[in-house]
């Protein structure tokens, strides 16, 4: 069998229900070559794969999966083959936490400006080690029977418009560009097809972009095509990932989309530029 390798995969170091171990022996399991653990905003969960992925033969792939905004549109940016102890990647992950942290605690603040029963540290404490968002907020809102579900907490309070809602920090695409470049890494845009902006592929190609996402459960047989012709006619690195966020949902996305070992030559090849 041909080596595949599963380039996009969450754990619980962001929003997946998997640690990094469980998913290395997952994929083990499954007969995969390697995999990229791509957390949101996140690279803490690298080196605990690595570990566990030596034990059992796997090769593991530091990336992560940055979150932009241009003005208009939420952009998914992918890092690969990243060096974990960037300085300027650490500095930019501590200030994306920090900002999140800070964004929490101004619409907790807000939310008791408006006489509503809800306090700081029960949302820290919700939150974990995981970056502060409104999930948390509401949740603890329902703990506290201000809600019955989180739906009327988004639509009274937290959502967008919403009295108790704050804006969130972003990165913007060509700050995320940099960061990759100095860690070392190849930055490649995530399921371009469900973000559907591909006049912006050449100005991020201008800007650094090496790579774009082609395999991903999103992307029917068409995006499939579209975005592998594109690749080609830019010369930019075709991958692909299952974007796995563990089996919370009651589906393991795990190795449903994969790539072969050239994909990883053509990563390596594209750092060097
Ligand atoms: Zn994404
Ligand atoms: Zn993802």
């Amino acid at each position: 069998m041909e080596d595949l390798y599963d380039l996009h995969i969450h754990t619980t170091f962001s929003d997946g229900d998997m640690s990094p171990t469980q998913v290395v022996e997952a994929a083990c399991e499954l007969g995969l070559a390697g995999i990229a653990i791509a957390d949101h905003d996140e690279v803490a969960g690298v080196d605990e794969a690595v570990e566990a992925g030596k034990l059992c033969g796997l090769r593991v792939i530091p990336a992560a999966e940055f979150s932009t905004y241009d003005g208009k549109a939420d952009i998914h940016i992918l890092g690969y083959l990243l060096d974990t102890r960037s300085e300027k990647l650490l500095e930019h992950l501590t200030k994306f936490r920090n900002a999140r942290r800070e964004r929490g605690i101004k619409m907790v603040e807000l939310l008791r400006g408006m006489g509503v029963e809800i306090d700081v540290d029960s949302v820290l404490e919700i939150a974990g080690d995981g970056a502060v968002g409104r999930p948390h907020i509401a949740q603890a809102l329902l703990r506290n029977g201000v809600i019955d579900n989180y739906e009327e907490a988004f639509r009274k309070y937290i959502g967008f418009h919403s009295p108790a809602y704050v804006q969130k920090y972003h990165l913007r695409p060509s700050e995320a560009f940099d960061i990759i470049r100095e860690a070392g890494g190849v930055a490649v845009l995530a399921h371009p097809g469900t973000l559907r902006r591909d006049d912006l592929i050449p100005g991020f190609v201008a800007a650094g972009m090496r790579g774009i996402e082609v395999h991903h459960p999103k992307h029917d047989r068409h995006a499939v095509d579209h975005y592998k012709q594109m690749a080609e006619k830019l010369g930019l690195v075709a991958t692909g990932g299952s974007d796995s966020h563990g089996g919370k949902d009651g589906t393991l996305l795990l190795g449903s989309c994969t790539v072969g070992a050239s994909v990883i030559e053509d990563l390596e090849r594209a750092r060097s530029y």
